[in-house]
C-alpha cells in the first residue's frame, strides 16, 4: 500500500505549502496552528486535545515544518518524514521555548484559532516583539476552500445521512408515543448501520420543542398532530453530513403548511444564490427577504448557514454581515427556519458545494417537503 501513503502524503505536502503561501502573501513568517480539524488537516495526526502542546510549527519558507508533540506522545507519531520532523518536548521544558528556537526572530505570526489561550499568551511574552494574528484573519479560506476529492466526500456523507431521514419520511421509524430521547437513540443507530463512522449529533424536537433549534432530545413523549424536527450528521471518511427536515404525526394544519411552503421557497432562493463571486450575505439575504416579506421575519432566529467539512461548523458563515465573496470550492449549509415560541418551530437544511462551473451542488436528495408521517 506505498502507492496509497505516497498520494496521502502528497496531499498533506499541498496543504502545507498552500497555507504557508498564503500566510507569506498576507505577510507573516511563521505559523503555529494547533488542535483538533486544523492540525489533523495538515499532518492526519489526531492529538488528544490534552493541555500539553501539540502544535505544527515553521517558518513561510519550510518546506515542511515541525510537528511539535509533548515527548511522551513520540512513539504513537507515524513517521512521515516528506510530511513533517516530529520534535517531542518534555515535561521539565516549556513547549514554547522549543517554538520559539523553531520561528527565530518571526515579526508576524499565524496562530490557529483554537491554540490555547495560555500558550498564545506565553508565546507573546517570549517574542514581546512579535504580533499574533489569526488563522482566520490571514488565510480566510485554505480548509474552506475544498478540492474535488473534498466535495465528494461531503456529497458521500451527505446521501449516508439521507438514507436514515428517507427512512423517517416513509413512517419506517416509530414516533408516536415514543421519547425524543429514544427516536434520537435509534437514528444514532442507523446513521452508524449505513455507513458514517462517528455520530456527531442528533437533534429531535417535538411539538413546542421544535421552536428550539439547537435543542436537546429528552423525555418529551411524542404525540399525535406534532410538528416534529430532524437535524442530524455524523463523519465518514473524515467529513461531515449535516441536515434537516421536518415531519408531521397527522393531517398538516394550513397555518403549517404555509409556513413550510414559504420556508422552502426561501431555502430554494438562497441556493440559487449561492454562486461563485456572490458575497455570503446574498445568500443570507435571499433567504431573509422571502421570510421577512411573508411576516416570518422575527421568528428566523439565526445566520443562513455554516461551513462543513472536517468539523460541523467551520468558515465560512454564511451571514447577514459576511461579504467575503463565494469562492469555488466553499462548502456551506443553507438552513433557514420558523420559530414560534412555544407552538412550534421548522427548519430546511442542505449542505451546499460550489462546483467548477460557480454553481451549489446539493449534497442533500431527501424529500423537502413538510411530510404527514402516520399518527
Ligand atoms: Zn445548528
Ligand atoms: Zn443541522
Ligand atoms: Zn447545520
Amino acid at each position: 500500500m506505498t502507492e496509497t501513503i505516497t498520494t496521502e502524503d502528497t496531499r498533506l505536502r499541498e496543504r502545507w505549502t498552500t497555507l504557508a503561501a498564503r500566510a507569506a502573501a498576507a505577510g507573516a513568517d511563521a505559523l503555529v496552528i494547533s488542535a483538533a480539524a486544523d492540525l489533523a488537516y495538515l499532518t492526519d495526526y489526531a492529538d488528544m486535545g490534552l493541555e500539553r502542546l501539540t502544535a505544527v510549527v515553521g517558518a513561510v519558507g519550510d518546506a515542511r515544518p515541525t510537528l511539535l508533540v509533548p515527548g511522551l506522545e513520540l512513539a504513537r507519531i507515524p513517521d512521515r518524514p516528506d510530511v513533517f520532523t516530529a520534535v517531542g518536548w518534555s515535561d521539565d521544558t516549556t513547549p514554547t521555548a522549543v517554538m520559539t528556537q523553531l520561528i527565530g526572530e518571526a515579526e508576524t505570526i499565524v496562530v490557529s484559532d483554537e491554540l490555547w489561550a495560555s500558550h498564545v499568551i506565553d508565546l507573546g511574552h517570549r517574542l514581546p516583539a512579535a504580533t499574533l494574528v489569526t488563522v482566520t484573519d490571514a488565510l480566510s479560506g485554505v480548509r474552506s476552500v475544498k478540492t474535488p476529492d473534498e466535495r465528494d466526500a461531503l456529497a458521500h456523507a451527505g446521501s449516508l445521512a439521507d438514507q436514515v431521514m428517507v427512512e423517517i419520511q416513509a413512517g419506517r421509524l416509530p414516533l408516536v408515543g415514543r421519547t425524543e430521547a429514544e427516536v434520537a437513540d435509534d437514528i444514532g443507530t442507523r446513521l452508524l448501520d449505513v455507513g458514517h463512522d462517528q455520530v456527531q449529533f442528533v437533534i429531535v424536537g417535538s411539538g413546542p420543542n421544535s421552536a428550539s433549534p439547537h435543542h436537546h432530545p429528552g423525555d418529551r413523549v411524542i404525540g399525535r398532530d406534532e410538528l416534529v424536527l430532524f437535524d442530524f450528521g455524523g463523519t465518514a471518511n473524515g467529513f461531515n453530513s449535516d441536515t434537516t427536515r421536518c415531519v408531521y404525526t397527522g393531517p398538516i394544519p394550513v397555518e403549517v403548511q404555509r409556513a413550510w411552503d414559504t420556508l422552502r421557497q426561501a431555502q430554494q432562493a438562497a441556493v440559487d444564490a449561492a454562486r461563485v463571486g456572490a458575497p455570503l450575505c446574498e445568500v443570507d439575504a435571499a433567504a431573509r427577504t422571502i421570510l421577512a416579506d411573508a411576516g416570518y421575519g422575527e421568528y428566523f432566529i439565526h445566520r443562513t448557514g455554516h461551513g462543513i467539512g472536517l468539523e460541523v461548523h467551520e468558515h465560512p458563515y454564511v451571514t447577514e454581515r459576511n461579504t467575503s465573496p463565494i469562492e469555488v470550492g466553499n462548502a456551506f449549509s443553507i438552513e433557514p427556519g420558523i420559530y414560534l415560541p412555544g407552538r412550534w418551530g421548522m427548519r430546511l437544511e442542505d449542505i451546499v458545494v460550489i462546483e467548477d462551473d460557480g454553481r451549489a451542488r446539493r449534497c442533500n436528495e431527501s424529500d423537502r417537503a413538510l411530510i404527514s408521517v402516520p399518527g
